[in-house]
């Protein structure tokens, strides 16, 4: 209350994008304290508090509002300055030499409000450099900054909409879980399928996960999603595995389903998990958990013991859009992955990219010697196709081959395929 009321005052006599607030905080801060103390998170905000104290200018005014979470009004409104401040600010990994391990990247969520309407409630203002914070957020760059934007608000209102709606969504079964056919890149079957959620809106139409899953990872959600996606996919399985003319399994065959990364921070996610595939009597090496790669660049210590989890249980574990990241080839050393899938934007053959070829080639290489089984997603043409074959990928996924479809039709494509 104080911050707006001093903001409101110096604002008084100020010109339009003369100042700017920003929002700060720390990623995971909740993690820090967990882990490495108490009196360690105590540390780092006081350091926070004292670096931006350092850094602003004189007559910058800020305050901590909770746990790790600062607003600062500074008279600045030019990017470059203001990014300056920022990462000055923000600099204070040397200071917690000995209380943070080395491996512990600090890494901030940045917020700025550029002030237009200084008449404008104070705040209105801090809400609009927080909802640049959180927008950020999920960026792949940490440490970025995210500046304020109207379609901001925009996106937000459309959020509230879908955050109105996705529990009626649910309850009135509009969700459903369409499969894209993966084949054996030599002989050509199928042997699985991707799980791939659709939200079939009432009004909407049939909507993909791009306008919903971002959203859904923000507020939750993906968590009651991924479950739903990981029942049906075991329903399906155990339909499938009981089809043959003899009641038997005509082919076996292996699914994957997407996890999302919030549920890394969901303790339990990997038993909930092996209890509903024994509820189905799914043997859990028929399933396969797709973590994406920019996930690897959080934290990797809670990702590895996730995924030693997940393994544990049985299932097998794939790295989504591997070569979209940065982190890509160190990775495969720790990680406990039996696959790894290649980004679409990999193999995007029209650049005609010698040096990509190449590296596409070694990775598959690598891949083979470390006993890790690559797939080739999003193939869309022959020429494309013939490459990674060449290369030696295993297995292909792609809308040249086949594109995700409700599980009716992909049940009689397997049948088509197996009864014979
Ligand atoms: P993803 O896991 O990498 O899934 C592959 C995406 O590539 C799918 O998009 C698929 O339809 C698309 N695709 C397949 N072949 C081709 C192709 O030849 N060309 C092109 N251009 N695209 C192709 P989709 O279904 O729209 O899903 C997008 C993303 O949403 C997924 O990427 C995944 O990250 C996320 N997602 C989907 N279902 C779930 C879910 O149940 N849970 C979670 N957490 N995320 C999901
Ligand atoms: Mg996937
Ligand atoms: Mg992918």
């Amino acid at each position: 209350m104080k911050f707006c009321e001093f903001t409101k005052t110096l604002l008084k006599n100020a010109n339009p994008e003369e100042y700017s607030i920003i929002s700060l905080d720390i990623n995971n801060f909740h993690y820090i304290a967990d882990t490495f103390g108490q009196e360690t998170g105590d540390t780092v905000i006081k350091q926070l508090a004292a670096h931006i104290k350092e850094e602003f200018p004189l007559g910058t005014l800020f305050c901590r509002n909770y746990a790790d979470n600062f607003s600062i009004l500074v008279k600045a409104s030019f990017r470059p300055i203001l990014e300056d401040l920022v990462i000055n600010a923000t600099n204070i990994q040397a200071a917690l030499i000995g209380l943070l391990p080395e491996y512990y990247q600090l890494e901030f969520s940045i917020g700025v409000y550029v002030i237009n309407n200084t008449e404008e409630k104070p705040e209105l203002m801090l809400e609009n450099a927080n909802m640049a914070r959180q927008l950020g957020k999920y960026g792949l760059n940490p440490n970025r900054i995210s500046y304020y934007t109207e379609e901001m608000k925009t996106n937000t209102e459309r959020d509230k909409d879908v955050t109105l709606d996705m529990n009626r969504a649910f309850n009135e079964n509009e969700f459903e879980v369409f499969f894209q056919p993966k084949f054996n890149f030599k002989t050509g079957a199928i042997i699985g399928a991707e799980a791939l959620i659709r939200w079939n809106h009432k009004t909407k139409g049939l909507l993909t996960p791009n306008y919903f899953v971002p959203l859904f990872e923000k507020n939750g959600f993906i968590q009651k999603i991924d479950m739903l996606v990981f029942e049906r996919v075991c329903q399906f399985l155990d339909r499938w595995n009981k089809s043959g003319a003899d009641g038997s399994c005509p082919h076996p065959i292996t699914i994957s389903c997407n996890l999302s990364r919030v549920q890394l921070y969901n303790p339990d996610v990997a038993k909930r998990y092996a209890s509903i595939a024994k509820k189905y009597h799914i043997t859990p090496s028929k399933i396969e958990i797709e973590l994406t790669e920019s996930l690897m660049m959080g934290n990797k210590e809670r990702l590895l013991r996730a995924m030693n989890e997940i393994r544990k249980a049985g299932f097998e574990i794939s790295v989504d859009d591997f070569g979209s990241g940065f982190s890509s080839l160190s990775l495969l050393k720790d990680i406990p992955a039996n696959v790894i899938k290649l980004d679409k934007e990999f193999l995007n053959t029209n650049n005609n990219n010698d040096k990509e070829q190449i590296i596409i080639n070694s990775i598959i290489g690598m891949a083979k010697q470390l006993d890790i089984t690559t797939v080739a997603e999003g193939v869309e043409d022959q020429e494309q196709s013939d490459l990674l074959k060449a290369m030696g990928c295993d297995i292909v996924q792609g809308y040249y081959y086949a594109r995700p479809m409700p599980a009716k039709e992909y049940e009689a494509l397997l049948h088509a395929q197996f009864d014979k």
